[in-house]
């Protein structure tokens, strides 16, 4: 027997493998079988050139377990390995800068055992000693045993064994004895050698026979050796794509479209991306892409590594550009995965396109589900925003489809308003803002329905990207003012009787810290409502913003602003005004006789102030001119104290105020209950 030092140059690289990487330590069984799979097919690519003239027979690897011996082993009938091989390719690992790498990189057991080749080592993580049986493929080869129990010393002696290949016997720690259940292990099998391409068998097919499962006599292979995206696109049908779909997400609905990926130049990279059927749940679905290279399952986090909106996508993507065992932040700066990344998103651009113009029908039909990556992808890449605004769809609250082309020339006679703004109108709820709509549509305008998770902030980005462009939504003001023309208007009322009328709807409004009203006076036409409520859009887009993006906060909590827009056209709206003037005309007499006189003295103090530089205002004069508006404030507070008193009881007021609220589901609560109850006692005959 042999015995010798492995040429590690530091003494702790074992006890950094046990400790360090505890928490990845699970890979060593990814490490293992795919160092027999390599082995594998090492020794088929010889018998292929005709170097290796034996009998390949079956070369599956097989998987086994011993719990009263407490190891698994790997075996492989693959090209094995000379005393020499071992000494070269186990014994001699040199590296060099050790310390400092591994100090660095401590955290990340992927990073350390691929930096150094150390797949094979990465079995200490999990065992107090590791056996290597091996016999080369080689005629006339012995077969040799290494053993080391994770300590710089190993031994080697000459052994027995029959076939050529490599045992790897690992005699588990104690820590660590959970890899010993079947279950458990078979669940890594899956997990990291779903789609190696050599037959990987652990144990027999079970099958619930004479009331429990029993082994056959088929082999439990775990892996199946041609995925899909292995296999020519040519060769496929959508049934595949949809069956292999289910093989990766057996609980996900069926998959909106696939990309099936495949190139060898600049790089090589095949693959298959499924557009799922998700709707709102931005988070729900992300990391189901998975990365392999050359079919050995490298991760799952694929942050950094493909662009961000396509973390929603699920699928496969394999390449041997990849580096297998690096560190995630590696990962992200190396410039092939940089280039994978930038080929995807153009890829991807690419297949939506060609959906779009073959079958517009079918891609409409799946639009409300695929519009949230293309807006996603709009909003964070801006090669794909170039590539998508083509086939990017606008829909109309009457469920008709447009591209952003169609959409302009759709509307441009309509809604360019006086300053060659063209106005998008929307709704974000059909229901809820359905008086609006209707009204715009009465117009003659077109209202689109923005009802996505996205839809307020690539409403801000195709502001900014399409040239004299405002979106406005339907309530966002009245509709002679939602597009703004030179049109002819209906009258004004006198600024003293617009203030009477907008005073007594005001004092009787809910008075809340949430929300916050201006009332105004409009002649909005006899055909419109008599009060009508509308949001201005820019506090609105500006909370929806707030609620979706970190450091709007502010924002947020600002009340709600509306305006309160009394149609001066209507007869209703007439009717009080003047049946509030003759109740309140008494009252407000001298008031309006003091509030003449305090007016015309201030206009005197101010055009006195005018003349003069701003320190050559004594101090009383700008005393006068603060007493004359503090009593201009007070009187004005009496002007309303005493419109306030009479709208108080006056329920048409109420009734209108609260009809208006209704159309807004702002009124709820006790007002709403009054609200029905008023209404009843107003359908009374004897009121
Ligand atoms: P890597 O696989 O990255 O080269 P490893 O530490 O996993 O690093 O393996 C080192 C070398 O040991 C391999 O390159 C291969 O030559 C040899 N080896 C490992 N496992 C086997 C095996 N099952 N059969 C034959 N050779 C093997």
């Amino acid at each position: 027997m042999q015995k010798g030092n492995i040429g590690v140059t530091t003494e702790n690289i074992f006890p950094v493998i046990k400790k360090f990487l505890y928490s990845d330590h699970e890979i060593f069984i990814r490490e293992i079988v795919s160092n027999a799979v390599d082995a594998t097919q090492k020794l088929k690519t010889l018998a292929a050139k005709g170097d290796f003239k034996g009998e390949l027979g079956d070369v599956k690897v097989e998987v086994k377990v011993d719990k009263d011996a407490g190891t698994i082993t790997v075996s492989d009938r693959g090209i094995g390995m000379t005393a020499e091989e071992i000494d070269k390719y186990i014994n001699q690992i040199a590296f060099s800068g050790a310390n400092d790498f591994l100090d660095k990189y401590k955290e990340d057991a992927n990073a350390i055992i691929g930096h150094f080749g150390l797949g094979f080592y990465s079995s200490f993580m999990v065992s107090d000693r590791v056996d290597i049986v091996t016999k080369s493929y080689q005629d006339g080869a012995t077969a040799v045993k290494w053993s080391c129990d994770g300590s710089p010393e190993f031994t080697l002696e000459d052994v027995e064994k029959e076939d050529r290949g490599t045992d790897i016997v690992m005699h588990l720690s104690d820590d660590c004895k959970e890899f010993l259940e079947k279950d458990k292990l078979e669940g890594l099998l899956k997990k990291y050698c779903h789609f190696l391409p050599v037959p990987v068998v652990f144990g027999k097919r079970q099958e619930w026979k004479d009331g429990k499962m029993q082994d056959t006599d088929d082999d439990n292979q775990v892996n199946d050796t041609t995925p899909l995206w292995t296999r020519k696109p040519a060769e496929l049908k959508d049934e595949d794509y949809k069956a292999f779909y289910r093989q990766l997400y057996p609980m996900a609905d069926e998959p909106l479209f696939w990309i099936h990926l495949n190139v060898d130049y600049p790089f090589n990279l095949t693959g298959i991306l499924y557009f799922p059927k998700i709707k709102n749940n931005l988070d729900l679905q992300r990391n189901k892409i998975q990365l392999y290279c050359n079919q050995v399952f490298v991760t799952d986090q694929v942050e950094g590594i493909v662009p961000d909106f396509l973390t929603l996508l699920h699928g496969t993507i394999d390449s041997p550009d990849i580096p297998l065992n690096v560190s995630r932040s590696y990962l992200q700066s190396d410039s092939n995965v940089k280039k994978i990344s930038g080929y995807i998103t153009k890829k991807v651009a690419d297949r939506l396109a060609a959906i779009f113009k073959t079958d517009r029908k079918e891609y409409e039909q799946k639009w409300d589900d695929l519009k949230i990556f293309i807006s996603y992808g709009m909003l964070t890449e801006d090669d794909f925003y170039e590539k998508a605004k083509a086939f990017y769809l606008l829909k109309d609250t009457e469920g008709k489809y447009y591209t952003l082309e169609e959409y302009q020339s759709l509307i441009k006679d309509q809604q360019t308003n006086k300053d060659g703004q063209l106005i998008y109108l929307y709704a974000a709820d059909r229901d809820a803002q359905y008086t609006y709509i209707d009204n715009a549509r009465a117009k003659g305008y077109n209202v689109l329905l923005l009802d996505g998770q996205l839809d307020t902030p690539v409403v801000q980005m195709l502001e900014r990207k399409l040239e004299k462009t405002t979106f406005t939504r339907v309530d966002a003001d009245t509709i002679d003012r939602l597009i703004q023309k030179d049109e002819a208007r209906g009258e004004e009322l006198s600024a003293e009787r617009s203030a009477n009328l907008s005073a007594v709807f005001e004092s009787q409004l809910p008075k809340t810290d949430k929300t916050t009203f201006h009332v105004e006076a409009q002649p909005l036409g006899e055909d419109q409502m008599p009060v009508v409520i509308t949001q201005s859009e820019y506090m609105r887009r500006m909370k929806d913003m707030a609620r979706i993006q970190p450091g709007m906060g502010f924002y947020g909590e600002m009340p709600d602003m509306y305006n309160l827009v009394l149609n001066t056209d209507s007869r209703l709206v007439k009717d009080v005004l003047e049946k509030s003037e003759a109740a309140t005309s008494e009252a407000l007499k001298p008031i309006e006789a003091e509030l003449r006189g305090l007016n015309a003295r201030r206009q005197v103090l101010q055009a006195e102030q005018d003349k003069k530089k701003y320190d050559e205002i004594t101090d009383d004069e700008r005393k006068d001119m603060e007493e004359c508006r503090k009593n201009i404030e007070a009187e004005e507070e009496k002007r309303k104290g005493v419109l306030a008193d009479y709208a108080k009881d006056n329920e048409r007021v109420h009734q209108l105020i609260d009809l208006a609220l209704l159309q807004n589901g702002l009124l709820t609560g006790e007002a709403l209950t009054r609200f029905v109850k008023r209404s009843v006692e107003m359908m009374d005959v004897e009121h």
